[in-house]
């Protein structure tokens, strides 16, 4: 089969039913992401499926042109990046699956405010500006599934996996026909073998760095005992036995760690008690925020503070201050 050219969007194959969409130049930040298409399959589904395939309206028409009819949409978790667009798979005919609690976020901007606990120190409006700087606009009907479950679509099977540490409701999927694991958020987002990301992201603080590790333990797992293939949300895509994702998820945690612990030792004379997270927010560990304003600054102070203090409560050094 060879792949159709649209602008805007990279189609790479996984396996003969199975493709890997992209989408190059994005609208923000945190707008989209890469997903799998599940094509039509005799005997398997009469209709093709989208899985976290969350790109702008005007290419979610021609995916659909291309390949469409589209029955079925299934989200990963109510990250932004996961859920701006994913209204208009609903507008082309698809129903939507999204994880607990977080398919609630896909209905209404105020249970992503409040879910993710941005409500504790944000103004709404910071949120209502980032959801419209990343076309965020609301589903009208979600199904929500429990993690570790399946669902079934006609013949196909899609595996759950809970990998809780990067949000609550965040769900990996394992297609066992095609064996493939789709990690997606977990945090391997090289977009290729030579380039470098930011790595696992746990800027709430419903997310654990524990949990992470096993997560990526679990998927590991999975991955060299079950699977051919591994994707992700925004990275290559990964043969069996290639272990690189995980060493890479695993180097960067511990790297997150030498940061902190590092700038602990920077702000020499400090007392523990007179550890400020300002002090610490300005030294710009994990983001580059000088050029940064407004909600945006707001923002990225947020999820640093969130990802600074997870490494602190684990730092050897806090205890010796
Ligand atoms: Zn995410």
């Amino acid at each position: 089969m060879s792949l159709p050219e649209v602008e805007n969007l990279e189609f790479r194959k996984i396996t003969d039913s199975i493709l890997l969409a992209h989408q190059k130049k994005t609208p923000f930040y945190f707008s989209c992401c890469d997903g799998l298409i599940v094509l039509p399959k005799k005997g398997r589904n009469k209709k093709a499926i989208a899985l976290d395939l969350n790109i702008e309206p005007y290419l979610i028409d021609q995916v659909n042109r291309l390949f469409g009819p589209f029955d079925n949409y299934v989200c990963t978790h109510g990250h932004m990046d996961h859920m701006a667009h994913v209204h208009h798979w609903e507008n082309i005919g698809a129903n939507i699956y999204a994880p607990k609690p977080e398919s609630s976020y896909l209905l209404d901007l105020h249970n992503f405010y409040e879910g993710f606990g941005f409500h504790e120190e944000l103004d709404f409006h910071c949120i209502e500006k980032f959801a419209t700087s990343n076309k965020y606009h609301p589903c009208k009907k979600v199904s929500s599934f429990e993690l570790g479950g399946s669902l079934e679509f006609d013949n196909a099977t899609i595996e759950t996996i809970p990998l809780v540490g990067h949000s609550k409701g965040h769900s990996g999927f394992f297609l066992p026909d095609e064996k493939i694991i789709h990690i997606s958020c977990l945090g391997f987002d090289k977009p290729n073998p030579s380039s470098d990301g930011f790595g696992p992201w746990y800027g709430f603080k419903e997310c654990s760095i524990a949990q992470y590790i096993e997560d990526i333990n679990l998927t590991e797992t999975i991955f060299l005992q079950r699977a051919d293939f591994l994707t992700s949300s925004h990275a290559y895509i990964v043969k069996h036995p290639d272990t690189t994702p995980f060493t890479y998820m695993r180097i960067k945690i511990k790297e997150n760690q030498v940061k902190v612990d590092h700038a602990l030792l920077s702000l020499n004379g400090y007392k523990k008690s007179n550890i400020r997270m300002d002090d610490l927010l300005k030294l710009d560990l994990f983001f580059p925020k000088k050029k940064l304003q407004g909600f945006m600054l707001d923002l990225y102070r947020y999820w640093e503070s969130k990802i600074i203090n997870k490494h602190l409560k684990q730092s050897k050094y806090l205890n010796l201050l």
